[in-house]
């Protein structure tokens, strides 16, 4: 990361915290590791991507729902899905710093070092050398890489390391009264599983037919051996996944389909599509047949935003398996190769899964802006946030020129007609100028000013964030210029 850019994204972190966007959790007792909080614009906006993800799944699809299972789920769950055995990662400890790493993130740094340095080839190496220990499991080799490259600890320096262990990434608890093993329950590592053991009872309920989709928003638990780059990895998420069952042979169409829709959804978004790429996973989690990432370049540089996966039916089936219960569909749909019905099977899945908190920070780091204003002869700047409005925590801030004279009062009365539908904020407090730059700095759309002439006239200045830009218009047109710029037909359609 260059020294601007890593300045830049100081910048926007110190700036997340100023006007109440993320605050580091439990902060008065030092704060917790990876665990963060939103504040009351950071909250607002975070509902407000959650409503833009929702509208667009679940809304503006006939044939997908929305659900929203619990946290806690039965253990056998989590034996079915594979997380108890295979939810790990390779962990390496330091013996002189005693800090604990991934080891597969040692060797990616190494391989990052070789690129930046130009050894494309040492790179390319490495990296099929690492792949192919990971994919055999086998941990003596990761670490073997790990002492051949010569990699030293960051923190002690050394070159002096335990050997590399799985490191479950699932946090347990336990529930009721009695501490014994049966009792033992995890927080989900992943919202997915919540739909999976649902998907009959929302199939009959709803009288889904093949192909639909279930869509579920909820926090998520992983206990990451190392946290790093603020809000993209943290121990506390949230998900925002949806399931697709298909009938199987038709999965590869499906995800194509659903690759090019879940792009198309965040370049909506007016952020600059360069910052956007697919990557394809080479090496398959358990359940898949084909994964790609989309990515999206942070100032640290490229980082997974949304994982879109073909599952197969491994899940269903192996709730199957676990719990004894069918999990077929029974397809009436006439093959027209057999001319017989397609019958029982169990669906295969296509699953997009994006992590709300990475859209946030992508948002807030893509809103940002320092712009300077300076004229020949003042100095000026201004920092603004410019998120789409329908994102924007406060879609209008309304203001009296001063406190008296009735205008507070006409300000209110204006305000009270418009906070029926939408967040808007009330300031009397400093100079009109101060008060536009505060609303600029948390991205709200318009600034509403009341003066003398509104009790006259009916008319108001309303400022435009963007362009600073301000026109007379009568009180009662507020309502329509405002629906018009945060509606979501803008987004959606
Ligand atoms: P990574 O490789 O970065 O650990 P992953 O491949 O484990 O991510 P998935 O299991 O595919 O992630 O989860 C889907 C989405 O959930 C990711 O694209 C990401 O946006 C989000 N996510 C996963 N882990 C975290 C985390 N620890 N903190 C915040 N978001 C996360």
């Amino acid at each position: 990361m260059s020294k601007a850019t890593d300045e830049l994204f100081k910048n926007v972190i110190s700036h997340a915290k100023e006007y109440g966007f993320v605050f580091q959790s439990s902060e008065i007792y030092d704060g917790l590791s990876a665990v963060y909080d939103y504040g009351q614009n950071g909250s607002e906006l975070k509902n407000n991507l959650k409503t833009y993800w929702w509208k667009a799944m679940v809304q503006m699809h006939e044939n997908i729902v929305g659900i929203d299972a619990a946290i806690f789920m039965h253990p056998t769950t989590w034996k079915a899905s594979g997380h108890v055995d295979g939810f790990s990662d390779p962990m390496i400890d330091n013996k002189d710093s005693k800090k604990r790493y991934r080891a597969d993130q040692l060797l990616e740094d190494k391989i990052a070092k070789y690129e930046a340095d130009g050894k494309t080839d040492k790179a390319a190496a490495l990296q099929a050398a690492m792949d192919d220990a990971l994919k055999a499991e086998n941990l003596p080799r990761l670490k073997e890489l790990i002492v051949e490259q010569e990699i030293a600890c960051p923190v002690s320096g050394t070159r002096n390391w335990t050997d590399v262990r799985q490191f479950n990434l699932m946090f347990s608890t336990q529930m009721g009264a009695v501490a014994d093993d049966a009792d033992v329950v995890y927080l989900r590592p992943e919202t997915a599983q919540g739909i999976f053991v649902n998907y009959l009872n929302v199939q009959k309920s709803g009288r889904m037919k093949i192909p639909f989709g279930i869509a579920q928003i909820g926090k998520a638990f992983r206990n990451e051996v190392i946290a790093r780059q603020f809000i993209i990895r943290m121990r506390e998420f949230e998900q925002m996944e949806m399931q697709f069952f298909v009938r199987p042979g038709t999965q590869k169409e499906w995800f194509n389909q659903w690759k090019e829709e879940r792009l198309k959804w965040h370049l909506a978004l007016s952020i600059d599509p360069a910052k956007y790429r697919f990557h394809e996973h080479t090496k398959l989690a358990h359940y898949a047949d084909a994964a790609y990432d989309i990515e999206f370049e942070f100032p640290f540089g490229f980082k997974e935003v949304e994982g879109i996966h073909s599952r197969t039916d491994f899940d269903l089936s192996q709730h199957q398996k676990f719990s004894g219960k069918k999990m077929q569909y029974f397809d009436p749909e006439v093959n027209p190769e057999t001319n017989q019905p397609y019958g029982n099977y169990i669906p295969y899945v296509i699953e997009t899964s994006i992590g709300l908190d990475r859209l946030f920070l992508l948002t807030l780091v893509s809103a940002y802006e320092e712009e300077d204003l300076s004229t020949a002869e003042k100095q000026d700047s201004r920092t603004v946030l410019r998120l789409h409005p329908c994102l924007a925590p406060v879609k209008a801030a309304i203001f009296p020129l001063t406190k008296k004279d009735g205008l507070p009062e006409k300000a209110r009365e204006i305000m009270d007609k418009l906070k029926l539908d939408y967040n808007i904020q009330y300031e009397e407090k400093d100079a009109i100028g101060k008060r536009y730059r505060r609303q600029d700095a948390i991205g709200t759309p318009f600034c509403i000013t009341v003066d003398h002439q509104t009790l006259e006239d009916d008319t108001v200045t309303i400022r435009y964030r963007d362009t600073m830009s301000q026109e007379r218009v009568a009180a009662a047109d507020l309502e329509r210029i405002i629906g018009n710029l945060v509606s979501w037909k803008n987004l959606l359609k």
